[in-house]
């Protein structure tokens, strides 16, 4: 799960130079626990730092994914949305009535692609999954 990962022990451990608003933006990603696109960041950073400007945030989060710290997604509503790179693979499902991502991780799929990759010629080094789906009426309720 995101929010679990310090991003400004990242950036030293990757030598990127810590100014104070990068650190509020640190901060920011490191607490969310969504997958928060850039204007988002933008408001939570500035209820921090109200010096904290929209472009500083597009800035550090490219700084930040360039550096292997941040993951960009997209998830078909135009907007990137970020999360800190998981030290643990998992893939998302869009509720595509509320936007909202719940994040998940099957054993038997990972296995599956890795399966068809091998029986294509390939070895799976990566991949991504989107599910996008509405509750199901009347379904179980998951919070
Ligand atoms: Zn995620």
């Amino acid at each position: 799960m995101p929010g679990t990962i310090d991003i400004e022990a990242l950036c030293q451990a990757k030598g990127l130079r810590i100014t104070e608003q990068r650190r509020v933006i640190a901060r920011v990603l490191s607490e969310a626990r969504d997958h928060p696109d850039v204007e988002e960041l933008h408001r939570r950073a500035a209820a921090v730092d109200k010096g904290i400007s929209i472009a500083t945030v597009y800035r550090t989060v490219r700084l930040f994914e360039e550096a292997g710290i941040l993951e960009r997604h997209d998830f078909r509503d135009g907007r990137s949305r970020y999360e800190p790179t998981p030290d643990e693979h998992h893939d998302h499902l869009i509720n595509i009535e509320t936007g909202d991502v719940i994040e998940f991780h099957d054993e038997a799929i990972e296995k599956l692609q890795a399966e068809i990759a091998e029986r294509l010629g390939f070895r799976l080094v990566d991949h991504r999954m989107e599910l996008y789906g509405v509750p199901l009426k009347g379904g179980k309720d998951r919070g």
